[in-house]
């Protein structure tokens, strides 16, 4: 990327690594081949990651670690997830190009980017203002439109917007909150990580009204999903 000097000197007290380099294109790559080592499989997933600058979402002292598949600090105690469990978490919900999809937990925006990148229209919640207010500023930045980030509380979900094609929930659920299961069209689908200390990856697919098929995917941690706004 070629910036005007004076530009880029005002833009680096803010958004210091708004620089996308062959170095982490490369590294992005790497990442890509560990996820799918990792048993990712889905190619439009793959891809998604392979392309959206991760590091960008990430506070300066950690731009390193961008590329490794961890999970790291990001503003008011809370964590941008994991690589893999963004790509397991988006890999469940089956996206399809115009999907509407509703994200419980905004965070940091880059599971946002994710389901944007994979052509879905995306609603996404944050209970945190500061992070509500740094990621609706940010996203569009650098090029990612979401049709509404909402501050609010993700238990309620979204019923003003609802039928949804799917849900994802990106923080530990104690239970699963009804009103999500509520708000999803027939044959939709729900993923959570539900549970206190160590999630349960959950899969609700709606057959029907009352009716939901339910798959288990293993173990996960996450920041918790907490009730009400701050
Ligand atoms: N998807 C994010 C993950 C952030 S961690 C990313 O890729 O960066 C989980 C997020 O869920 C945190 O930002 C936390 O503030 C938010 N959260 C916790 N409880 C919530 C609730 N009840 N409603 C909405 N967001 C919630």
């Amino acid at each position: 990327m070629q910036f005007d000097i004076g530009w880029f000197i005002f833009t680096s007290t803010k958004l210091p690594f708004l620089k996308d380099t062959f170095k982490h294109k490369g590294m992005r790559q790497q990442l890509v081949t560990i996820l799918q080592k990792k048993g990712i499989k889905d190619q439009k997933v793959l891809n998604a990651i392979g392309k959206i600058p991760r590091h960008f979402f990430m506070d300066s002292g950690f731009i390193d670690h961008a590329y490794q598949d961890k999970a790291f600090p990001i503003a008011a105690n809370q964590t941008i997830s994991q690589p893999y469990t963004v790509a397991f978490q988006s890999e469940l919900l089956d996206v399809k190009p115009n999907h509407k999809i509703l994200e419980i937990g905004t965070g940091s925006g880059y599971q946002t980017a994710v389901l944007i990148e994979l052509g879905a229209k995306v609603y996404s919640i944050e209970r945190q203002k500061e992070l509500f207010k740094k990621t609706s500023k940010f996203l569009p930045k650098i090029g990612y439109i979401a049709k509404k980030l909402i501050f609010g509380d993700g238990y309620k979900g979204l019923p003003e917007e609802a039928p949804f094609d799917s849900i994802i929930v990106t923080a530990g659920a104690p239970f699963v909150p009804k009103p999500l299961l509520s708000q999803l069209k027939i044959d939709g689908r729900l993923v959570i990580p539900v549970g206190d200390d160590i999630q349960i990856m959950t899969l609700f697919i709606r057959k029907g009204p009352k009716d939901f098929e339910k798959h288990e995917l293993g173990e996960f941690r996450f920041v918790p999903l907490l009730e009400d706004k701050n």
